[in-house]
């Protein structure tokens, strides 16, 4: 029974060893997962100032066009004039240049406005292009890193796992089933030490005559509050 107790100790050893490499390894996962997340993200921006930009163009070329327009109505109301041969006219066609100049003032507001936007937004995706640049390259340092990191770690959880089996193979099925149902339900640890009358595993006294039969260390003695197998460490 000590030779068993002394294997179920050791398999506790490993197997907490490797929760904890496994741990390691998804929290490695998730900052792999936030490095990609985060070069979408800026790609993202990147196409949407990209789109702004793109209707900023569009609404430009537009008042372009129509001031053009403006600009032809009035050449075309001022080569009328000369031609007027009455007041009406020459106040109504008066009139009608008045009303294309103020639009053309309108327009012109308007298209200078979208001008220092489109400014605005060249800078920041030009900024954006060279920060995105920066990123690429910081995210691929970073991820090799991790990598490297990840590769260690599913080296040592095999290694763990191959100590793990030798181990194993010794132990009858029971006693396993019994190991494995406690570690899931005891947090991953099915053992608990015992130490001067208490159980270490839930800081619970253990009853006299069950301590002292640990020390006979002939079979296996599980404490009665947390019910995890119990390893007998004086001193
Ligand atoms: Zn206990």
């Amino acid at each position: 029974m000590k030779r068993k107790l002394e294997m179920l100790e050791q398999l506790q050893e490993i197997d907490s060893e490797i929760d904890s490499l496994k741990r390691n390894r998804n929290d490695l996962d998730k900052e792999l997962d936030a490095i990609t997340g985060n070069l979408v993200l800026a790609k993202n921006a990147l196409a949407e100032s990209e789109n702004r930009l793109a209707e900023l163009e569009q609404a430009k070329g537009e008042l372009e066009k129509n001031l053009g327009m403006e600009h032809e109505n009035i050449k075309r109301a001022e080569t009328n004039m000369k031609e007027i041969k009455t007041n009406k006219e020459f106040q109504a066609v008066g009139r009608e240049i008045a009303a294309a100049r103020k639009q053309v003032a309108e327009l012109e507001e308007e298209f200078l406005d979208r001008l220092s936007r489109i400014e605005e937004i060249n800078a920041a995706i030009a900024k954006g292009n060279s920060d995105f640049v920066e990123l690429e390259k910081n995210s691929a340092e970073r991820r090799n890193q991790k990598e490297k990191e990840l590769a260690s770690i599913s080296e040592s959880i095999n290694a763990g796992s191959e100590r793990r089996e030798v181990i194993v193979a010794q132990l009858s099925a029971s006693i396993m089933k019994r190991y494995e149902n406690l570690r899931a339900q005891r947090r991953g640890q099915a053992l608990a030490v015992a130490r001067d009358g208490y159980c270490l595993g839930c800081n619970m006294q253990l009853p006299p005559q069950l301590y002292n039969s640990l020390f006979r260390n002939d079979e296996m003695l599980l404490c009665p509050h947390c019910q995890r197998i119990l390893i007998l460490k004086q001193g």
